[in-house]
């Protein structure tokens, strides 16, 4: 049995917290999910956010204001996804945590050959993603995600709360519930962040090889890897 760094909770109280609080918090606002969250883990919690939009960093800076958003900087991202992350720094009540890979992209063109992406994206992602979210949530008991039930089959059961087995964390998907109408009308209502690429034809926000606009008809992760079997990251899997 593990014990968590500071907290003094063991991984079996973690993760039975977690799954009491997926069925407690099942149908709770998602205010109320992050307000959970702060008041159980404090400072032991953050936030991810990809900077597609800043939805969930806006409701957790509600529920815990300076909160922890972890933002993992691939060197693979477009300009305007930087832009959006300088901006929910520079005027939200959160505290941006950039992470990065162990090696820049040159280094790892150097290593592996250019353009890893188009040749094995699942090493990609493992070195650019997975691998540094992993280094980068050592400091945490529990992280929250923008994961919606509504953007593809593959989140379909997305639970609100849940026990990340392969980290050994609680996640949080407060918004998992939402439709995509419903983040619209957050965004409206408070003036939220957003990337402006979703301005421009883009439905989900990538690393800019991996990442197209989406058609009509499409689901809202279609223009992620698109062509290839590939449909998460490795992230929420
Ligand atoms: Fe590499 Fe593409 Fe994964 Fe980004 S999304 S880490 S560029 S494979």
């Amino acid at each position: 049995m593990t014990t968590a760094a500071t907290t003094g909770r063991t991984e079996d109280e973690l993760r039975e917290l977690a799954e009491q609080a997926g069925r407690d918090l099942e149908d709770a606002d998602a205010l109320d999910v992050l307000r959970w969250a702060a008041e159980t883990f404090g400072p032991r919690f953050c936030v991810t956010s990809s900077m597609e939009d800043a939805v969930v960093a806006h409701l957790a800076s509600r529920a815990f204001p300076g909160v922890d958003v972890v933002f993992l900087d691939t060197g693979y991202h477009f300009p305007e996804t930087i832009g959006t992350r300088d901006a929910v720094a520079a005027v939200m009540d959160v505290n941006v945590i950039t992470l990065t890979p162990r090696q820049t992209v040159a280094e790892q063109d150097a290593e592996y050959g250019d353009k890893l992406h188009d040749r094995d994206p699942d090493l990609c992602c493992a070195l650019r993603k997975v691998k540094p979210l992993e280094e980068g949530l050592r400091n945490y008991d529990a992280w929250a995600t923008g994961l919606r039930r509504d953007e593809s089959p593959t989140r379909a059961n997305t639970p609100v709360v849940g026990w990340d087995a392969k980290r050994r964390k609680v996640k949080v998907s407060p918004i998992a519930r939402w439709t995509q109408a419903d983040v619209d009308a957050y965004v409206a209502e408070h003036g939220v962040l957003t990337n402006p690429l979703l301005m421009d034809g883009y439905a989900s926000v990538g690393c800019a090889p991996c990442t197209r606009r989406v058609l009509e008809g499409e689901d809202a992760r279609a223009g992620r890897w698109a062509g290839r079997a590939k449909t998460e990251c490795g992230l929420h899997g």
